[in-house]
């Protein structure tokens, strides 16, 4: 599956060099996970040429199970952008219920709260994925899937990327700015941003789990102790994020799947019932990472190229999704011709700017909540459900943490 105009890569691996005459594209993108599909949509969207790479097949997802939660936000722009419709399954949040095990105070979202049908939605990582590269194919825009970017080469007025399609370099390409969308992995030839990694020394145990007392509709957040449990509402059993010190989740794999079922109420307490895993877990470590300034304005990482962040808020993809949303509106609008170097160098300073906000508060908000969510002792839960409390009590906080859930921090 492609863009319907097929790519230079896919017209046989011939040279991409732009010929002379011919002006450079003006976006590449590396990466057509969902948020390099969505950067590509919105630009497209806004009548800007963008050429993504991907060095996967566009069908194959990943192959993780992850069931992702959307705010209501990125249901909008994920509906404007044609993607929405194509995702098989989407599971509603109507509630979100956040509390702490044995300690008093929790937190109740509704989305009576938001005046809108839902607060969010949950869908597998691996359907969102195979609904962008669908809507990446109806808008016609050129996708090179088994392509991967091996560099960036910096030019005066161009940036090159070096394309392996078939793991060796066998084509360029030109363009005037190269968003990496390329989540954590990187690329190793160029002039990339410093991407910094801390791990927290947790894993997230990822699968499907039942009880009798989930309510549907309704995500959990539980602060259990050592690390957050999340279980978010699919169609008669919810998913389950779970997260634990590394020891103490391969003990619990080890002990097999009644044990792990007893360990995972004792973590939730007897509100939940009793539980069943409905899949084998899986193991995710856990790290924040972060993207240094690109040594190159023109290079800009979005998305999990930017950041990764800790699962406990559920916010990795929606950060991503208005960066890359935020990149296509920062995109300047000019009439025909050569956009000029200045205005393209302001319009990649102003998106940079107009971010900060929004990624420096999401970036730093679920660093807190993750650790304060692994300090395991009465003292500290005590004081987690206080709060909980405080938020859910005073109606500026409780406005505040909401919108930020769903909308972001700008
Ligand atoms: C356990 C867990 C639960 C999560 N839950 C949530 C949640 O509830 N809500 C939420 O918003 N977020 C959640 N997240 C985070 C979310 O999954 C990520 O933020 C999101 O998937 C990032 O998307 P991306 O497109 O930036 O990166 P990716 O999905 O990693 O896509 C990157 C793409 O780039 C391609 N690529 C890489 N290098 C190259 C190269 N050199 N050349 C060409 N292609 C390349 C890859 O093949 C891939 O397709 C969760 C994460 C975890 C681990």
């Amino acid at each position: 599956m492609s863009g319907s105009l097929p790519s230079p890569v896919q017209q046989g691996g011939a040279a991409d060099r732009v010929p002379p005459g011919r002006a450079a594209l003006p976006v590449a993108i590396v990466g057509a996970g969902p948020v390099g599909a969505v950067a590509a949509l919105a630009l497209a969207a806004r009548g800007v040429e963008a050429q993504l790479f991907d060095a996967r097949a566009p069908a194959a997802g990943k192959p993780d199970r992850r069931a992702i939660a959307l705010s209501w936000g990125t249901r909008l722009a994920l509906d404007q952008l044609g993607v929405w419709t194509r995702i098989g399954r989407a599971d509603p949040i109507n509630r979100v219920s956040v509390s702490e095990r044995g300690a008093f105070g929790s937190l109740e979202f509704t989305r009576e709260d938001l005046g809108t049908p839902a607060l969010g939605y949950v869908v597998d990582y691996g359907d969102l994925t195979r609904a962008c590269a669908h809507a990446l194919e109806v808008a016609a825009i050129r996708t090179g899937w088994h392509t991967r970017v091996a560099a960036i080469e910096p030019g005066s007025e161009v940036l090159t990327l070096a394309l392996a399609p078939e793991g060796e370099v066998s084509s360029r390409l030109e363009a005037r700015c190269v968003v990496l969308a390329d989540g954590a992995e990187g690329i190793d030839g160029g002039p990339a941003p410093e991407r910094s990694a801390r791990a927290y020394r947790q894993v997230a145990l990822v699968g499907d789990v039942s009880s009798e007392r989930f309510a549907p509709g309704r995500a959990y957040e539980r602060f259990a102790g050592s690390g957050p449990l999340a279980l978010l509402p699919r169609a008669g059993h919810h998913a389950c994020v779970w997260v634990l010190e590394p020891d103490v989740a391969q003990r619990l794999l080890d002990a097999g799947p009644e044990a792990l079922a007893r360990a995972l109420e004792a973590a939730a307490g007897p509100a939940f019932g009793a539980m069943r895993w409905l899949t084998p877990p899986t193991q995710v470590p856990l790290a924040l990472r972060r993207a240094g300034r690109s040594p190159d304005p023109r290079i800009v990482p979005i998305g999990n190229a930017a950041q990764v962040l800790h699962p406990v808020a559920g916010q990795g993809f929606n950060l991503g999704v208005r960066d890359a949303l935020g990149f296509a509106a920062a995109w300047p609008v000019h009439g025909s011709g050569r956009l000029p170097e200045a205005d393209l160098l302001r319009a990649l300073a102003g998106f940079a700017r107009t971010r900060r906000a929004d990624r420096v508060f999401t970036v730093a908000a679920t660093d807190l909540i993750a650790r304060l969510t692994a300090i395991d002792n009465p003292v500290a839960a005590a004081f987690r459900g206080l709060g909980l409390s405080a938020i859910d009590i005073v109606p500026r906080l409780r406005r505040r943490a909401l919108e930020a859930m769903v909308f972001g921090a700008a």
